[in-house]
């Protein structure tokens, strides 16, 4: 097989637990009733690093480099809905975050320039995408803010399948 054919879509996420997975799916009938189309439940992840299409080899250079951070313990409170209009979705970020989420962001940025991709130029914005092709922000539901511990993080890859995206986790990093 030729390295493009065995080239994969990745991302580094955070990974909701299942009780996490569970408050935030619960969010989505009401989001969705303003219009847009909910994420997939098991879909829900908040991205660090997208590091689109990669070959095996810098697959492993990434996670190498990764091997080398210490997962920091995060907790977040998930207390911001925004909506972005250019690419239609709405989303629940934190209003507020610790500093060791930017510096593992940014981590994993340096990781991707050192093992010759490009990383994303625009700041850091950690959220989790809730709907998509959502006409404006949602009406707030019950249920917020969500609050969210981790000790690790997560390598995905994203595949399109006939209806949709299926990400997979191929390797968790914990604390
Ligand atoms: P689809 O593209 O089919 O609508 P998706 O956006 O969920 O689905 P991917 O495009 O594979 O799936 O993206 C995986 C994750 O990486 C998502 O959280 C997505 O928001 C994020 N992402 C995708 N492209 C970029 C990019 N250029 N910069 C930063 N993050 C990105
Ligand atoms: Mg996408």
């Amino acid at each position: 097989m030729s390295e493009a054919s065995r080239s994969q879509r990745l991302f580094f996420a955070l990974w909701p637990d299942a009780g996490e997975r569970r408050q935030l799916a619960a969010l989505l009938p009401v989001l969705a009733q303003g219009g847009g189309r909910p994420v997939p439940a098991d879909n829900l992840h908040l991205t660090l690093a997208f590091l689109g299409q990669v070959t095996p080899a810098q697959r492993q250079c990434m996670e190498a480099w990764a091997d080398t951070l210490n997962p920091p313990p995060l907790e977040l409170i998930l207390d911001r809905l925004e909506h972005w209009p250019g690419p239609r979705i709405a989303w629940l970020g934190p209003s507020a975050w610790p500093e060791a989420l930017d510096v593992l962001a940014a981590s994993l940025a340096e990781g991707m320039r050192q093992c010759g991709l490009q990383p994303d130029t625009r700041p850091y914005t950690p959220h989790v995408t809730l709907l998509r092709k959502a006409p404006g922000l949602p009406a707030v539901p019950t249920g917020l803010p969500v609050p969210w511990r981790t000790r690790s993080f997560v390598l995905c890859e994203s595949r399109s399948d006939g209806d949709g995206v299926v990400y997979r986790v191929l390797r968790r990093w914990d604390a």
